[in-house]
């Protein structure tokens, strides 16, 4: 058995995204059908729909998202029909090293970035084509099936729209200030780049105390939103950038985060550090591209560079960590969420996101 749903799909070489009705199978043993709540639209697509990432096709796009169970397979035990949950873009073997060793943001067995179940399959067709979830999540669609493991029981207090976001750039930019990073309250940090994920590594900084709390960006919208979240300065990027931080931070910031994945912001970014600093990568780049580092200067003055991809993440500890701290009022999720837009306007989310406008934009079912 199979049910219609309609999804945004995208075809290699298309920068636009088909709006089609793929058909969804029942969920297999070990897997949950959600019926979606909302959808980020997130940097990570677009680099998709621009060519800068390769990936199995047809895909039906989208990767941060919420929603309810609407029927589980044969063996599932952690969720049931009716609950809330947020998915995962990087599920869990449970059953690799990593995974055993509490590191499953490094899990050797999940097929996520293959866009495809544990056993290989995929859950969707489009006129009997098998058609890939991005990410196994596929979250621009009215329904999916991702794998048990991917599918995290949270409150149903935190509306879909705010529990999208925690399940990407929220996770991705709270992992990278705690989880990698370690920031220390009453240190300073920099961020590179105040789009969803930098607007997100912003939020967490307020929340452990860092200060002061500096944002870089073009965007003059984007700066003052950064400035709500609790960025202490806000810059434009210019040739003495390393300067000004410098004279903010009294000779360099401790922690410098870069949110754009462009490779000229990552090699300029030990320059924004002190000595004994970290600098973070967590926006990605596209496919082959190296970074040129003055390896020497970077040694002498003891400071480290460090990649950091969704924070690492556990989603099961991390999801529920960061609804709890919603509703406490902690963490203003709904401040990151700048449109709210239907399926159909999923293109022109796109388009307003390659011109550098909007925080985030969120599909709402
Ligand atoms: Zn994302
Ligand atoms: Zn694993």
């Amino acid at each position: 058995m199979s049910r219609p749903s309609r999804a945004a799909v995208h075809r290699s070489g298309a920068r636009e995204l088909d709006l089609t009705v793929v058909e969804v199978a029942d969920p297999a043993p070990g897997t949950v059908l959600v019926r979606m709540g909302a959808s980020g639209v997130c940097g990570s697509d677009r680099h998709v729909l621009d060519g800068d990432w390769t990936l199995p096709s047809p895909t039906v796009m989208g990767h941060e998202g919420a929603g309810t169970v609407e029927a589980i397979g044969d063996g599932v035990t952690d969720v049931g029909v009716g609950d809330h949950v947020i998915l995962s873009w990087f599920y869990p073997c449970r059953r690799c090293t990593a995974c055993l060793s509490g590191r499953s943001y490094v899990c050797m067995g999940s097929r996520s970035e293959e866009c495809v179940l544990p056993d290989g399959s995929s859950p969707l067709t489009l006129d009997g084509e098998r058609v890939f979830p991005y990410l196994t999540v596929g979250s621009m669609s009215e329904y999916a099936v991702v794998p048990e493991a991917g599918a995290i029981l949270i409150p149903r207090e935190v509306p879909f729209d705010v529990a999208s976001l925690i399940g990407c750039s929220i996770a991705t930019g709270f992992g990278a200030v705690v989880n990698d990073a370690g920031v220390e309250a009453g240190t300073s940090a920099v961020v590179v780049g105040a789009g969803g994920v930098g607007l997100s590594i912003i939020m967490a900084l307020q929340l452990v105390g860092a200060n002061p709390i500096i944002a870089v960006d073009l965007s003059e919208e984007k700066l003052e939103a950064a400035r709500a979240l609790g960025a202490t300065h806000t810059l434009t990027p210019s040739a003495d950038l390393a300067e000004r931080i410098a004279a903010i931070t009294q000779g360099g910031a401790a922690y410098a985060f870069e949110a754009i994945g462009r490779v000229q912001t990552i090699e300029s970014l030990p320059s924004l550090i002190a000595g004994g600093g970290k600098a973070v990568i967590v926006g990605l780049p596209p496919e082959d591209s190296p970074v040129s580092i003055d390896a020497l200067a970077l040694a002498e003055s003891g400071k480290s560079l460090i990649g950091s991809n969704y924070g690492s993440t556990v989603p099961g500890r991390d999801f529920p960590r960061l609804a709890a701290l919603y509703l406490a009022g902690r963490l203003p999720v709904d401040q990151l969420i700048s449109h709210r837009i239907g399926l159909d306007d999923v293109n022109e989310a796109f388009a307003a996101m390659r011109r550098g406008e909007r925080a985030r934009s969120v599909i709402i079912f």
